[in-house]
């Protein structure tokens, strides 16, 4: 027998309240008994956005979120602007050119965060730019953008600013009302805690009148009927009833926490982490601005990143994962993200420890796991 021990940038563990939850016996969408489970999920999301918007709950994934972001605002022609720092960058761009909108996209090199500076020029050349898209976590290079300094420059102008929060959501504080965040995405294999199998996205009401003007086809995603229905607590397809009833045990474990005390955890495991990585030797591949839900580490010259990553695996039975294409065998990921807590940093170290010295490389065994305790005891 091996023990699993599942440390990757989602999906993420899923707490036993949470499972136990889901195990119970299956509820009928449109009955009254789904009603208050609904309200209740609409309400728990708003509290984790920190929002008054509507936050719309879709049965798919969180690219699906992303891809109802665009159809349903702009229409065909529209100039936009895609921070681009990497994987999901890239994948803002895919959609929107899937739909017929111009991007102009703003090339951030992999492992640095966009400066907000950048993104207000770019929109002072083009004042037609219908709307900014970015990550707050790019999960493929480990970097978090400054999501308050960008919203501050886009909410001088009329686009809308829509956020990628689908791994950053509960690993780091993103005030969507204050900041103003016109419309932002969530996945609940992240840190919500939840298996595969929601998007949530919040709108505000600068995009909700945007929206009305929008001319592209939409079906599956129609966020006005989302909109509607979600005001009689429904959805306007079948709603995916075990995982909605499972959000709203994740979040009453996340409210029993505490918003300050949930950043706060995955800010220490993250500086633990990158404090361990650092005394083992090893160099974080993000430049600049790491995230608190994950952290890249690079491979050590000589050893293949993709080695350290299946070997964690195979051998020990720890799943994070590894680099995505330019990276693939350069890096190799960890989270620390959601149902997250002391001894998943200290178990990720320790079998990044023995890994590296199974492929031959000099390691002094417990130097990381000695450096990340001295932050987790703090
Ligand atoms: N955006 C970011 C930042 C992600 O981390 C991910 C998933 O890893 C996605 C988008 C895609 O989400 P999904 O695989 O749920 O469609």
């Amino acid at each position: 027998m091996q023990k699993k021990y599942l440390l990757a940038p989602g999906p993420t563990p899923v707490p036993p309240e949470a499972l136990l939850a889901m195990a119970m016996p299956i509820i009928h969408h449109r009955a009254p008994d789904f009603v208050p489970v609904l309200e209740a999920a609409k309400k728990g999301l708003q509290w984790l956005y920190q929002t008054k918007n509507d936050v719309l709950i879709l049965c798919s994934t969180g690219t699906g979120g992303m891809v109802g972001a665009v159809n349903n605002f702009l229409n065909p022609g529209d100039e936009v602007i895609v921070v681009n720092g990497g994987k999901f960058g890239e994948r803002w761009t895919k959609i929107c050119q899937a739909y017929g909108v111009k991007v102009e996209e703003i090339v951030v090199e992999w492992g640095y965060a966009v400066k907000p500076e950048t993104v207000e020029a770019a929109l002072k050349k083009n004042p037609k730019v219908k709307a900014v898209f970015i990550q707050a976590n790019e999960t493929s290079t480990g970097v978090y953008h400054d999501i308050k300094a960008v919203a501050s420059v886009v909410k001088k102008t009329e686009a809308l600013f829509v956020v990628d929060a689908i791994s950053a959501l509960v690993a780091h504080d993103i005030r969507t009302d204050e900041w103003g965040i016109d419309i932002m995405i969530g996945g609940s294999q992240k840190g919500v805690m939840l298996p595969p199998g929601l998007a949530f996205v919040s709108v505000s009401d600068k995009a909700w009148k945007m929206g009305e003007s929008s001319k592209m086809p939409k079906f599956y995603f129609n966020f006005k009927k989302e909109r509607e229905n979600l005001a009689k607590n429904q959805t306007n397809f079948t709603s995916a009833v075990t995982l909605i009833i499972g959000l709203n045990e994740c979040v009453k474990m996340l409210q029993a926490e505490g918003l300050d005390k949930v950043f706060a955890r995955h800010e220490r495991l993250a500086k633990a982490t990158r404090a361990g990585a650092a005394a083992i030797g090893l160099k974080l591949f993000p430049k600049e601005s790491p995230s608190n839900a994950l952290t890249a580490i690079e491979a050590p010259a000589g050893v293949d990143g993709q080695a350290i990553y299946k070997d964690l695996r195979v051998k020990y039975g720890i799943t994070g994962a590894g680099g995505q294409d330019k990276l693939k065998g350069k890096i190799f990921r960890i989270a620390h993200l959601g149902y997250a807590d002391t001894f998943d940093v200290i178990t990720a170290l320790a079998g990044i420890e023995m890994v590296l010295k199974g492929l031959g490389h000099p390691v002094k065994l417990g130097s990381g796991v000695a450096a990340a305790q001295e932050i987790l005891m703090k």
